[in-house]
């Protein structure tokens, strides 16, 4: 087979999404975000096994993800981070889907054109991306209250560094909004899952969590990538391999060209602190990642598989991001189409 596999866990996706549920106490609901279509995972087969789990309700980032998702969902709560822009009446209302709205503007919008259609109401709490400012909301909040909005969330920018000060300064600054209001509220992703139970309110949000990702360090892996050997050559002393010459041989050497490249997630700065592994070998990087392909030392290894593994449990997402000086998030969403995916 001439194609990267991407094999995806939607088992261990759940028993992710329990294990989070766990740590939320009695009271607190564990939604699911399947923003940029469950961060590359397929939110049309990350859904329907998500609600199987037991996930009421989901975040997308929006209307147009919304929409996609709702037949994959039956009546679970979709929620929408950028809110009711302009152009998502009909996106919003066929759909069913919550905006949670950012700015004076989106509460006139939502107000005038869907009155009646549920909402929430997205919080500035320090982060300055996205949400009302407190002047807004003071302004706004009784108006907003007694339209009942479906649940009023803020989010924390340092929740991955649990020793940070920003996340007490956010979490006093979203009790100062929202303290003795009688709606559903909501502070926390996976990190603020992980913060502890000040943080959970009536609902927590984890995205990254649920795909395998740090700060959830406890996660089952889910994303496993075996990239089919193409071909395999013997390159003697001081010849190079691959774009600009970056690699040369000092001694006899076997290296295998691997099918799958930066076109595919496989950014070309990883470079040579990516590994890719035969079994449990690990084998380096050779040269230059190009678009389509990889190249690799598999020099060591007394037989060449018909594939290398990149994505496994010798090396996650966060190992390959760290190789790569990224994160998880923009591995798992960069993987790309090009891979034959199995879902089990
Ligand atoms: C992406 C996102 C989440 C999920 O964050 P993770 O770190 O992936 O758990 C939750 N809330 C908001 C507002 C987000 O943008």
């Amino acid at each position: 087979m001439g194609a990267g596999q991407l094999t995806i866990d939607l088992e261990a996706i759940a028993a992710n999404w329990a294990a989070l549920d766990a740590m939320s106490g009695a009271g607190t609901e564990t939604a699911a975000v399947i923003k940029a279509d469950a961060y590359g995972l397929s939110a049309a087969k990350v859904g329907p096994r998500m609600v199987a789990a037991g996930v009421q309700s989901f975040f997308v980032a929006t209307a147009g993800e919304g929409r996609a998702l709702r037949p994959h969902v039956g009546d679970a709560d979709i929620y929408v981070f950028s809110g009711h822009m302009e152009g998502d009446r009909t996106a919003l209302e066929s759909a069913g889907l919550i905006p949670l709205l950012n700015s004076p503007e989106q509460v006139t919008r939502h107000f005038s054109t869907l009155a009646g259609h549920p909402f929430g109401v997205q919080l500035d709490t320090g982060m300055n991306r996205l949400g009302m400012e407190a002047g807004d909301w003071h302004a706004l909040s009784s108006e907003l209250m007694s339209a009942g909005p479906r649940l009023v969330m803020s989010h924390l920018a340092c929740a991955d560094e649990p020793e940070h000060p920003m996340n007490a300064t956010q979490l006093r600054n979203f009790r100062e909004m929202t303290d003795g209001i009688a709606h559903r509220r909501s502070l926390a992703a996976t990190g603020g899952t992980l913060l502890g139970p000040e943080y959970h309110f009536e609902m927590t949000r984890p995205g990254i969590g649920l795909y395998g990702g740090a700060p959830f360090t406890q996660a089952t892996p889910v994303a496993r990538l075996d990239l089919p050997v193409i071909q395999t050559r013997i390159v003697r002393p001081f010849e190079t391999v691959g774009y600009g010459n970056t690699w040369q041989a000092n001694v006899e050497s076997c290296i295998a060209t691997v099918a799958a490249g930066y076109a595919d997630g496989l950014i070309r700065a990883m470079g040579p602190k990516a590994k890719l592994f035969a079994g449990d070998t690990p084998c380096p990087v050779a040269g230059r990642v190009s678009m389509d392909l990889i190249t690799v030392d598999v020099t060591h290894l007394a037989e060449v598989p018909d594939h290398l593994t990149i994505l496994g449990p010798l090396q996650g997402v966060d190992a390959l991001a760290d190789a790569a000086g990224t994160i998880g998030y923009e591995i798992l969403t960069s993987l790309g189409t090009r891979y034959e995916r199995q879902y089990r």
